[in-house]
């Protein structure tokens, strides 16, 4: 009991005193006392002298703090984080790998018991226990210790972070974390200085930093003088070559996302074909303005217009408008445009638009990192889709780095270290090493079973086309949900009922054969169509126009989007899903009219049939009355995402009330696990489609209430696979128990906190 309490401790601990020295202190003598050591202490890996140096202790000479210093596999701690492996010695100057340190006064403490601390393959550092050899350590206490690491992994490679040798004034980097933005200009990033963020997309990447400043190249431009020998002939070269950049552009994004890709760049075009837009330039050249300066006039009085419109339509004109100009200008006088980052590049920007995120992805950038606010959801989702590490990092001092200096991006632990050493970028390789590894047995595995041999569907989440390739490559089951939603946020009208079945097509084309979940338009919340004004802006938009409510709002909308899914469907066996029901009649409601399109098209002659149509379960009211949903419907969905966020009040986007968020809560647990007793007594087929369908120390509950089916985003398939295949069936259902009996989060934590170390060893890759 006291080595679980000792776990729970840590839990709380490491969220107060995250990255802090007084956390190592604190945890040395929590350590000390529930194992009745007379001695614990923590080693931190250094990168850059690659040895191990004593960063806290209780029991040996405080001065030996930051002096005691041991290279990889010298003395039984650093033969413990070699080895990767605890070494428990009743002996200590018996083990072959003993060193003694003079003046710390540890010979009396010769029972000597030391963990590894690593964090995926990363080599954080090693924790070490020390008695009197007459009270020596087991076996038990060796489990108990490795469960105290593991749970240390994350805290302590915040505190190595901060306390890196090379890392500058600490106190000003925690600062500038909190800091408002404009606080810190003035200040530049400094080698080796690493900042922290929040992950928006996971996932690794190192390379030469590209700042992307659209706003800060347009107004750079707008100030310079420029020579008035440029003339028409300039102009008129610059906007052919503007164009062939932007076809050339469009044809390599139309590879990667055929989706969307014509959608992109429509709008620049347009503008450099206005015979109104160059006509004025061209007048501005023949008044002897220069060319530059002319486009930059005519772009002005432009972008005034826009600015002041109502119709966020109209004001989202600005960027496309600043945009061609920045390209156009730039081939005037022979500069390139600013979005043209190398493959291979981590670019850092200050904001970002959807289709900027495609367009870097197009042009083969390695990460990014971004510079203001929150990570809309749709943004991350886009860049998950995308398979592009992104992190936020609320520090402006992060756009003064260096054009080319080397970043390196940790999506995992959501930090960007400018100019990496040697050391940290040849771990970066092995890491990924290893997941491409994973990546290349996982494919290919029929179903996923547990260990006792249970079935588990796995089934992908996809956002966009360029999503299906890698869902197929990686041996999804099917697509258990299709968020139909992107390929009308990055466009800037209505797609048509044409153009939406020439999507759908491709989409089931894809993935013939296999089940495909369509879901109807989800907008709303944080996913805004710039086209679509009502005239009132929702002071809540997440509890205001979204989803389904819209939907059945606009029939004609729905209808186009029901259509086209059918006549997409014709020939193949479609399920139709509906998001954000909040009520019954909602439901019924959308499924008459989808019977309706049904008629309808059988009538035109089209051979399409009912399909399966059921529903999200995301909003706490179905919860009460969950039975007659899953009476009606012919399947269920958990989006656990939403769900926990209107059940436990939780914005799902506001990173200041992050921590509150918890997929763990009592409530959020036993709403699952009723879904999952409903649907099991209805014969209902019932999936999980939030992101708790991915998410390691859920995995097991979730199949413990008996789901077996989840839908997860294809960067997580092949991890998830190799989770189940670690899960036993009763241990995962007397786990669900356990925590469902649970009333408070401190409870819930102190069930998972046991069991969860030990789940990650066994699905950890070998
Ligand atoms: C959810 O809410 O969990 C979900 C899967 O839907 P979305 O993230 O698209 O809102
Ligand atoms: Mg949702």
């Amino acid at each position: 009991m006291d080595h679980l309490r000792l776990i729970c401790d840590f839990g709380e601990m490491s969220g107060l005193f995250m990255g802090s020295r007084a956390f190592l202190d604190k945890a040395v003598q929590m350590v000390a006392r529930r194992m009745r050591a007379a001695v614990c202490s923590i080693y931190i890996y250094d990168e850059e002298s690659e040895q191990l140096v004593l960063r806290a202790t209780i029991g040996l000479e405080p001065s030996s703090v930051g002096r005691v210093r041991l290279a990889m596999g010298e003395g039984i701690v650093g033969a413990a984080l070699e080895g990767r492996r605890p070494i428990l010695q009743r002996v200590a100057s018996e083990h072959p790998s003993f060193k003694s340190v003079p003046g710390i006064e540890e010979e009396r403490y010769e029972a000597f018991l030391a963990v590894p601390i690593t964090r995926g393959i990363a080599s954080i550092g090693a924790l070490a226990v020390q008695r009197e050899v007459a009270t020596p350590f087991d076996e038990d206490d060796a489990l108990a210790l490795r469960a105290v690491a593991s749970q240390l992994a994350n805290a302590l490679e915040n505190a190595r972070l901060l306390m890196d040798a090379k890392g500058a004034d600490k106190s000003a980097r925690r600062e500038g974390q909190r800091r408002p933005l404009r606080g810190a200009r003035g200040q530049r990033a400094r080698a080796g200085e690493r900042f922290f963020g929040q992950t928006a997309a996971e996932g690794q990447a190192a390379g030469p930093a590209a700042l992307f400043d659209r706003e800060g190249v347009y107004e750079s431009f707008a100030r310079r003088t420029y020579d008035r020998a440029y003339g028409r002939a300039d102009f008129e070269s610059a906007v052919l070559a503007t164009e062939r950049q932007l076809e050339a552009l469009q044809a390599k994004v139309e590879d990667k996302l055929s989706d969307v890709a014509s959608l992109i760049f429509t709008a620049h075009l347009l503008i450099l074909k206005d015979p109104e837009f160059t006509g004025r330039v061209l007048a501005g050249i023949e008044r002897g303005d220069g060319a530059p300066r002319a486009v930059l006039q005519v772009a002005s009085t432009y972008l005034q217009r826009f600015a002041a419109s109502e119709s966020p339509y109209v004001k989202d004109k600005v960027q496309d408008v600043k945009d061609v100009v920045v390209r156009l200008v730039g081939n005037i006088i022979g500069q390139s445009p600013a979005i043209d980052s190398q493959p291979g590049s981590v670019v850092v920007a200050r904001e970002l638009y959807p289709s900027d995120l495609l367009e870097l992805s197009a042009l083969g950038v390695a990460g990014v990192v971004l510079v203001t606010g929150g990570a809309s959801s749709h943004l991350s989702i886009l860049a998950r889709s995308l398979v592009l590490p992104l992190i936020i990092v609320r520090d402006e001092r992060m756009l003064t780095v260096a054009e080319g200096t080397t970043l390196l991006l940790d999506g995992g632990g959501g930090v960007v270290q400018v100019n990496p050493g040697e050391t940290a970028l040849r771990s970066f390789r092995d890491q990924r090493a290893v997941l491409e590894d994973l990546e290349r047995r996982v494919p290919g595995q029929p179903v996923t079973r547990t260990l006792d041999g249970t079935g588990i569907r796995i089934l992908a989440n996809v956002n966009l086309l360029s999503d299906v390739d890698l869902a197929t490559h990686r041996g999804a089951d099917g697509i258990g949900l299709y968020r139909s939603e992107f390929p009308f946020i990055v466009r800037s009208d209505f797609p048509t009922e044409e153009e939406q079945l020439a999507v759908y097509t491709q989409l089931l084309a894809r993935f013939s054969g296999r089940e495909v979940t369509l879901r109807t338009l989800d907008m709303g919340g944080d996913k805004v169509l710039s086209y679509f004004t009502d005239d009132t802006r929702e002071a809540n938009p997440f509890l205001g126009m979204r989803s389904i409510r819209f939907s059945l709002r606009n029939p004609d909308i729905f209808r186009q989007q029901v259509r086209a899914m059918l006549r997409a469907g014709v020939g193949r066996a479609i399920r139709i899903m509906f998001p954000m029901v909040s009520a019954l009649d909602e439901f019924l409601h959308g499924r008459r009219i989808t019977l309706d399109c049904v008629e309808e098209l059988q009538r035109e002659g089209v051979a399409c049939e009912a399909p399966a149509i059921g529903m999200m379960v995301e909003v706490p009211s179905v919860l009460p009355i969950i039975d007659a949903f899953a009476a009606e419907a012919d399947f269920l969905s958990i989006g656990s995402n939403d769900l926990i966020q209107y059940l436990i009040a939780v914005d799902r986007t506001n990173d200041k009330v992050a921590d509150l968020y918890r997929p763990y809560h009592p409530a959020v647990l036993r709403s699952l696990s009723l879904v999952a007793a409903s649907a099991a007594e209805h014969g209902t087929d019932l999936s999980v489609c939030g992101d708790m369908a991915h998410q390691a120390e859920y995995v097991p509950f979730l199949i413990g209430i008996g789901v077996r089916t989840l839908s997860v985003e294809p960067l997580y398939l092949p991890r998830v696979r190799a989770l189940i295949a670690g899960i036993d069936l009763q241990e995962a259902e007397a786990e669900a128990e356990e925590m469902l009996g649970c009333t408070t989060l401190t409870d819930v934590e102190e069930v998972m906190g046991e069991r969860l170390w030990a789940r990650r060893e066994e699905a950890e890759p070998a």
